[in-house]
């Protein structure tokens, strides 16, 4: 543990349809997000990507020093792959009609005519410091955040894959008491809490997994017990959120000892935004930089 399971399309299938029984005010969006991490798993098969090569020396200091084993600018993405997942995306906002659907249109209207290249996205989104997704947003006529997401979520996939490969230099059993991902140091977006006191946490950009304290702010490395804190809802006990007195920021957790239904993060996060509401009624913030449910 963790292990990082690998999932089948109908896993993430079985569990959109077990979240939505559970919790029906979230049918309409588990089914359109259900429908972008099928088309994820089905667009790796499409990705061709060269290993990220790091040098024996070059792990050994980051392991030593606890740092993060490439920065998020080193990841990498397939051109064509996350084009046509591009197209795709869109298509998919259009049918489920969520509130980005006219940026979905522009995009794909964009894309056709070739007013901008999807090389271009990826890099920028790669690249914190770049203009590129500011400027194109504003020449298209979108918001910022709704190309970010889409562009995000089209070389998902790819830095999915990046991680995986990655995360081969890394020992699974290693609690770390950093916070940030082991992989690419972006913030968690998940925990679940496992058998025998496990806390594992999942990236909110690569989706590794990785062991951490149960004290502890995967946020803000804060381990004083008096400023942890979390709070759940009665009808709701697998579900709770962890909160932070220091930073002021909260993480959402699921509890896998008692599920029944297959487990896909990513899910979870989606089916549990009155929790987000709840915590930024209550004061605190989310610790995710690009938030998935824009
Ligand atoms: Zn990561
Ligand atoms: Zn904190």
């Amino acid at each position: 543990m963790p292990e990082p399971t690998p999932i089948t399309i109908d896993q993430i299938e079985r569990a959109a349809r077990k979240l939505a029984e559970l919790r029906p005010a979230y049918a309409h969006i588990l089914t359109f997000y259900a429908g972008v991490f099928v088309a994820q798993e089905e667009n790796k098969g499409e990705i061709a990507l060269d290993p990220i090569q790091l040098s024996s020396e070059t792990i050994a200091h980051r392991l030593q020093e606890e740092l993060p084993l490439v920065e998020v600018s080193q990841l990498r993405f397939d051109t064509a792959a996350g084009a046509s997942l591009i197209t795709q995306i869109c298509r998919l906002i259009a049918t489920h009609g969520t509130e980005i659907r006219d940026s979905a249109e522009k995009i794909a209207e964009a894309l056709d005519r070739r007013e901008f290249e999807p090389q271009q996205l990826f890099q920028g989104l790669l690249e914190d410091q770049d203009a590129y997704l500011p400027t194109t947003a504003d020449r298209i006529g979108v918001d910022r955040k709704h190309l970010a997401f889409i562009g995000y979520h089209s070389i998902q996939p790819a830095i999915e894959l990046c991680a995986v490969q990655l995360a081969t230099h890394l020992d699974s059993d290693v609690v770390r008491r950093r916070s940030g991902c082991p992989v690419c140091g972006s913030s968690p977006g998940l925990a679940l809490l496992a058998h025998e006191g496990r806390r594992v946490l999942c990236c909110s950009f690569c989706r590794h997994q990785w062991r951490a304290p149960r004290v502890f702010c995967a946020l803000c490395e804060n381990t004083q017990a008096g400023q942890l804190h979390y709070f759940f809802s009665e009808e709701e006990k697998d579900l709770r959120v962890d909160v932070c007195d220091h930073c002021r920021q909260y993480l959402k957790s699921v509890d896998t000892r008692e599920l029944t239904r297959p487990l896909f993060p990513p899910l979870e996060q989606v089916a549990s935004l009155h929790l987000d509401m709840i915590a930024a009624e209550k004061g605190y913030a989310s610790g995710i930089e690009l938030n998935l449910e824009s």
